[in-house]
């Protein structure tokens, strides 16, 4: 039998997914992730990916930048840093790229993470900082969350192009820059690189979301919880695929219209519901 092109992605899916602490887990195992995001021009985009990343299931959040500061006083439990990603201590994943504008110490930042072998997120002004061929390059998993116009300008092409053909865009995408994609939109697809020899792996198609997600700050939130999902070992197919699920439920949960802290909030609640019957 050949492989379907998509597979939905379903309830079920999300509950084998989801990490859950064993009773020998400490912080360490349950995963560090390290978040890199926000800036003086966007201070706010590091508050949200870190929210994201407190409700991935990881056992701790480390902050790497220049919001150290306001992200404390939102969050508390955050471990900070504000050297370079290289000097911030023990991290399993790296989530990179929200509100990082273009100050030439971000763009080290992302340079830094996509050298080191530790699994890596990269969304937002990360996706424009970033080498191609450095990421090419890269062993570790790798995971891009483009919304359409990133991806567009990823591609060399124009944002309606992605829109009119979401499922090529994120296939090419993937083949392009050997990393699993997810694209974001009203539907969220999920594509991984071929393996040489290899049928192409079905896109995952995640359909939870709402159209309120759409609102400045919800993708940042994906971010965190994506990349704390890495930290905690799942691969970047299943991170994807178990962030998106949870990010479309949460939109669902939280009251309308939401904020994308009431998201972020309303995590907890999408996982109980995901992990119900367990
Ligand atoms: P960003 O574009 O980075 O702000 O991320 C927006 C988030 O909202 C992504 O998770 C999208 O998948 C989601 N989203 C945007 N528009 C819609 C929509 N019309 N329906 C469902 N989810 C959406
Ligand atoms: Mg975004």
């Amino acid at each position: 039998p050949g492989t379907p092109d998509v597979e939905a992605l379903q309830h079920a899916d999300a509950a084998r997914l989801l990490p859950r602490p064993k009773a020998e887990s400490d912080k360490y195992r349950r995963g560090v992730v390290g978040v890199v995001a926000g800036s003086g021009r966007y201070p706010g985009a590091a508050v949200l990916a870190v929210s994201g990343a407190l409700r991935s299931g990881a056992g701790a959040v480390r902050y790497v930048g220049p919001g150290a500061e306001a992200v404390i006083a939102r969050y508390p439990e955050t471990l900070v840093s504000e050297g370079p990603p290289g000097h911030a201590g023990r991290v399993q994943a790296w989530a990179v790229g929200p509100g990082l504008g273009d100050e030439p110490a971000a763009r080290q930042a992302v340079d830094e993470v996509v050298a080191s072998e530790v699994p890596l997120l990269v969304d937002a002004d990360g996706l424009r900082l970033m080498d191609l061929e450095a990421v090419r390059a890269r062993t570790a998993p790798t995971l891009l969350t483009p919304h359409a116009g990133e991806a567009a300008a990823l591609l060399g092409v124009a944002r309606e192009q992605v829109e009119a053909g979401r499922l090529t865009a994120v296939r090419d995408l993937a083949e392009r820059t050997g990393a699993t994609v997810l694209l974001k939109g009203s539907t969220t697809l999920i594509a991984e690189p071929t393996a040489p020899g290899a049928a192409p792996a079905p896109v995952r198609v995640n359909a939870t979301g709402t159209g309120w997600l759409a609102t400045a700050g919800s993708g940042d939130v994906l971010t965190g919880l994506a990349g704390g999902l890495l930290a905690a070992g799942l691969s970047a197919r299943d991170a994807a695929s178990a962030a998106a699920y949870l990010h479309g439920l949460a939109g669902r949960l939280a009251p309308d219209p939401p904020s994308a802290m009431d998201v972020s909030a309303a995590l907890a609640t999408a996982w109980q519901d995901v992990l119900r019957g367990d």
